[in-house]
This record gives structure tokens, sequence and C-alpha cells, in this order.
């Protein structure tokens, strides 16, 4: 083992130790208020920046999902037994046990995701902002009163499901975590969360720290595992009554068909193939800025991740050069480095996929512009999953590059002539999370927005993104909406009332004052 992955290894064992996970055998799921081990096949996880063995834990497995989901239940009636304003007193108290162990979490998931210590702290900050955002909505969520053509007053609460499956990927753990956390719970849920079995343990912390700020005991259940095992305990489980997913479309489909059997529904947050859009009025200099931010920005592994860089004839040479040299300047190291502005992928498995995509796209005609390989200048020790910011142009539509989530540090570059092209290649791909438009010409970039098949659509901006929002996709990027009041109703079913009004009335036999 190298000296940098030893040095990594004892400064994860400092920080699990910190938060009480670290035992003879990984305290790796948080359970009924409690840290307990999990029982099946042992995981181990990998340093992202070295390629070598970091830690390893044991499976949840379809035991700890019976225990977590029977917590759930009881936690949630407690939770229930609250009033509303207290409820968001106590999400708003909750988020305040994670005061003082910000630096520790954002150090946990450096090391175990291979992000950049500066954008997990800012990760930590947003855990707060979602817990806060939804702390509001608690006493908010009146239902309506429907003005019904009968004797009776009708009106629609918005009730909680009951215990609630949520499962999440790995390349941004604590933002997914609190972004379903938060509205679930805010809707009067409990839940069972399963992260990612490459990013356990940020999640588990959260959900310590938050109960013991002040949320109810079960009320929030973390068990870590495989997919197949753990992960389909929980999609399968009778208890569970809405699953929440946040993934690629493969599994997104495994977990929707899981639901339908059991007739459960399910929200899709899936992948994307961005287009970012730039005509030659947009100010360059900042379109360029954005079009790097968009696509290098946690090394690719973003579902929003502008991967597809549209660009007018006249200006692409110039726009795929300044890009090319603006990719070679970013910063590329390890993950603890306060200078790293990208790091590593997170596994081999993404390591290999962008590999594999980089090459086919070369042997399809595609050219790299800057990138494809190994960044310079990594120290030795650094062997694991980097991959240099990369350009590619002499791309076409049809190539694979151009269709699917490459989920890596890769932007292809493609010409367009006009407004209609630009939409029409901005809309051939299945997926549809998000897209952009740069220009100056207000009412072209509302118009070309609004031809956009995506659930979000940036003009002359990128990747602004607030819990304030909806935030979803069409096609395979998903469906179901997260964030804002959407993002909430997700977590409820309206029930209607009907109490009858008239002194003396009857129950009409047949349709008489109603529906059959
Ligand atoms: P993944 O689909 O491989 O895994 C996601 C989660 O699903 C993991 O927790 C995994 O264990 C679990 N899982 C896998 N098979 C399962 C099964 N049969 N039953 C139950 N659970 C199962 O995705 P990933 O590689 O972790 O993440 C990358 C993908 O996530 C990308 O496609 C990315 O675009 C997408 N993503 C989307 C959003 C969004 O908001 N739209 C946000 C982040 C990531």
């Amino acid at each position: 083992m190298n000296s940098l992955s030893q040095h990594a290894c004892n400064h994860l064992t400092e920080l699990l130790k910190g938060f009480g996970l670290a035992a003879d055998t990984l305290l790796s799921n948080w359970v009924d208020g409690a840290l307990v081990a999990g029982e099946g096949e042992e995981i181990t996880l990998i340093n992202p920046a070295t390629g070598e063995a970091l830690a390893s834990y044991r499976d949840a497995g379809a035991g700890l999902i019976e225990r977590a989901t029977q917590a759930a239940q009881r936690g949630q009636r407690e939770w229930m037994a609250l009033t509303a304003s207290e409820r968001g007193r106590r999400m708003n108290a909750a988020i305040r046990g994670l005061e003082g162990h910000e630096e520790a979490l954002a150090q946990l998931e450096s090391v175990v995701a291979g992000k950049p210590i500066r954008d997990c702290r800012a990760e930590v900050g947003k855990v707060r902002e979602m817990f806060e955002y939804y702390a509001g909505w608690c006493d908010k969520q009146h239902g309506e009163v429907i003005p019904v053509p009968t004797s009776h007053l009708n009106y629609v609460r918005h009730v909680p499901y009951g215990v609630v499956g949520q499962i999440t990927p790995w390349n941004a753990p604590m933002f997914t975590c609190a972004w379903q956390l938060a509205p679930a719970i805010a809707a009067g849920n409990g839940v069972v969360l399963k992260p990612s079995e490459l990013t356990p343990f940020t999640s588990v912390v959260i959900a310590k720290q938050l109960e013991n700020g002040g949320l109810s005991k079960g009320l929030i259940n973390i068990v870590n595992g495989l997919g197949k095992t753990t992960g389909a305990a929980l999609t399968d489980h009778p208890t569970i009554s809405k699953l929440v997913f946040v993934g690629s479309p493969q599994s997104g489909r495994m977990i929707a068909e899981a639901g339908a059997r059991r007739l459960v529904p399910s929200v899709l947050e899936l992948g994307g193939k961005s287009a970012n859009i730039v005509f030659a009025d947009a100010k360059l200099d900042e379109a360029v800025a954005g079009a790097q931010a968009a696509i290098f920005a946690a090394a690719g592994q973003s579902c929003v991740a502008g991967s597809r860089l549209l660009i007018e004839r006249s200006v692409f040479e110039q726009v795929t050069r300044r890009l090319a040299r603006a990719a070679e300047q970013i910063a590329v190291g390890l993950p603890s480095d306060e200078a790293t502005r990208m790091g590593p992928l997170q596994n081999r498995r993404q390591f290999e996929q962008v590999t594999r995509m980089i090459e086919a796209a070369e042997a399809a005609g595609a050219r790299v512009l800057t990138g494809g390989k190994r960044p310079e200048g990594l120290s030795d020790e650094a062997q694991g999953y980097f991959i240099a910011p990369t350009v590619l142009v002499d791309v076409t539509p049809d190539m694979e590059i151009a269709q699917q989530e490459v989920f890596g540090p890769v932007l292809v570059a493609m010409a367009f002539d006009g407004e209609g092209q630009a939409i029409q290649l901005a809309n051939d791909t299945r997926f549809g999370l998000a897209g952009a438009v740069w220009s100056q010409d207000v009412a072209r970039a509302h118009r070309v927005a609004g031809q956009l098949r995506a659930g979000t659509v940036w003009i002359n901006s990128y990747k602004a993104i607030s819990v304030m929002s909806p935030f979803g996709g069409f096609g395979d990027s998903g469906f179901g909406r997260s964030s804002g009041l959407d993002g909430l109703r997700e977590y409820t079913v309206p029930q209607s009332v009907w109490v009858e009004t008239a002194p003396e009335a009857s129950v009409a036999f047949g349709y008489g004052s109603g529906v059959g």
C-alpha cells in the first residue's frame, strides 16, 4: 500500500471513529436510532484517488431492511402525533445536530467519494438548505375546499404515504440523501434510505446527527449494501408504499418494475445527455466559462452535466479552441488538496466505461481536441481513476458518445446552422433532464428554451439549482419531480373528505348525487 493510501485509510478510520461508526466491525447502518453492523457479504471500498483498498463493511441484507421498515413505521406514527408546527421546529432543530461536524462530514465524503474537498464543503451547505427549506413547509401543507355541487362540505388533505423507500447513487451522496429525506419527513413519512454501496457513510452520519438534533427515533433509517440484495429487499418490502430512486436508467427500470409488481408508485431521477447551445451572438467569454463548469465540475459525474455542446458554426472553431485551452488549465489532483478543482472518477467501473467510450468515439471518427487520457503532472501515488478534461470534435449525432451518458469529464462539441437545427440536435436523444441556451437575443433565447424537451433549462447560465424549484426529467431521465412544492407533493396522497351538511340528507341510491 502506498503512503498516500495508508494516510487516507488512517484518516478515514479517525473520521469514522469521530462519528462512532468504527468498531471491530464497521457500524455502517443507522436503524431504529442505533448504529448497527450489516449481516451480509463483505464489501470493500476502493480509494478513488489511489485505486487501493480503503475500508470494508458488511452488506445490510434483508434482515436489517425488516428491522428498518418496522422502526420507520413506529417513528412515523410518533412523528405524526406531533403538531405540524412542532415537526417544523424539530426539523430546524435537527439540522443543528450537524453543527460543528461540517468539516468532518466534508472530509468523510471527500475521501470515500473522491470529490474535491471544496466541493464537499459546499455539499454540506446544501444539506442544511434542504432541511431548512422543507422545515418551513411542515405547517403550510393546508389542503383545499372544493365547491362541490351538493350539500356536502368537501375538503382535500395531503396525507403521507407512511413509509417510503429511497435509493441514491454515489456521485453526490450527501446532496441526494438530504434532497429526498427532507421533503419525505416534512410530508410526514418515515424513511428507509439505501445509499450507493460505494459511498455508504455520510448518509448514516447525517441521519444519526439529525436524530440527535431532535427527530423522532426510527423516523429515518439508513441501510447500506448492494442493489441486488439490500436494494431489492427494500423495493420488495410490503411496508414500503412509495419508491424514490436517483440513479441510472438501467437500475431505474428495475426499481419501477419492482414497484409496479406491488402497485407502488415511484419517482425516478435518472441520467442525462444535456445540450448546451451556444449561439454566435452569445457573450462568448461567459459561454465558454459556463460550458467548462457545466461538464468538468465533479469530473462530469453530474446528472445535469452539459455533455453535448452545440455551437453555431461561425464560432465553432473559436469556442472549441478556447474551451480546450480552459480545460487544460483545470487543476486536476488529489481530492484532499485545497487547490484541486477536479478529482478522479469515483470507481473503476466508471473509469473503464469512460475510457471505453472515448476509445469507441475515436474509432468511430471523433477527434480528441484535448484530454482523453490520464492527466499529466499527477503524483506517482495518485494511481486512481483520473481522466483529464476531454473535448471531442468531429462527432456526429448518431455516435454512441453523442447519445449515451458518459458520466465523466468528456464533452462532445457539434456545430449547427440556425435555430431549427439547434433545437433538433438538442432534442435528438432519449434523455431530457436539462439544457441551456446562450444568446444575447432575449426573444430567441426564450423561443429556443421553450422548445427543449428538458426538465430544467438555463438561459445564459448553467447548473443553477435550488431546492425551491422543481427538478426532474423527461424520457430516459425519469419521471416525477424533486425539490419545491412539486417535490413535496410526491410524498403525499390527496385524500378527499365529504361531510354532509344538509339537515335531513339521505344517501341517494344509484347516481342521484354523486359518481358511480
Ligand atoms: P446505479 O443505478 O448503478 O445505482 C444507483 C443506486 O441503485 C445504488 O444505490 C444501487 O445500489 C441501487 N441499485 C442498483 N440496482 C438495484 C436493484 N436491482 N434494486 C434496488 N437498488 C438497486 O447508479 P450510479 O452508478 O450509482 O449513479 C450514476 C447514475 O445516477 C447516472 O446515470 C446519473 O446521471 C444518475 N443520477 C441522477 C440524478 C438526478 O437527479 N436525475 C442525480 C444523481 C445521479
